[in-house]
């Protein structure tokens, strides 16, 4: 855990977030800015800043982090008519919260390219 990490914060309870997935290597909570009718927060419980942070003891991890969100994806009705992962990385990327996080976005048809 990073001391002055939001989403380390919101994995220990001291900020409130709505729960929609958790075991020991992944955490998963509703946006609280949704983008979309879906989107969800798909994160690892381990404190990475960003995905090029992961090193291969983190393949798993990685690999976890996408089935979990095929899970909610599927559990939120998303896979017949498609959605969208991102993960944005860097401030170019448009990443704000540095704790690696994979977004889980549907419920609406989108663009491309991103702006
Ligand atoms: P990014 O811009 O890729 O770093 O995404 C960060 C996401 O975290 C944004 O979509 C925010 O709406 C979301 N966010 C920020 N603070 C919270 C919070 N307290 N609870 C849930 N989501 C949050
Ligand atoms: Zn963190």
């Amino acid at each position: 855990m990073s001391d002055d990490c939001l989403f380390c914060k919101i994995i220990a309870g001291e900020i409130p977030a709505t729960e929609v997935y958790r075991d020991e290597d992944v955490f998963a909570f509703e946006d609280i800015s949704p983008a979309a009718p879906t989107h969800t927060l798909v994160i690892p419980v381990k404190h990475l800043k960003d995905v090029t942070e992961a090193q291969e003891e983190d393949d798993a991890l990685l690999g976890k982090l996408m089935l979990v969100a095929n899970k909610i994806a599927t559990e939120k009705g998303l896979i017949e008519d498609g959605f969208r992962y991102v993960i944005n990385t860097g401030s170019h990327g448009g990443q704000t919260v540095y704790h690696l996080h994979l977004h889980v976005i549907g419920g609406r048809a989108m663009s491309w390219p991103p702006g």
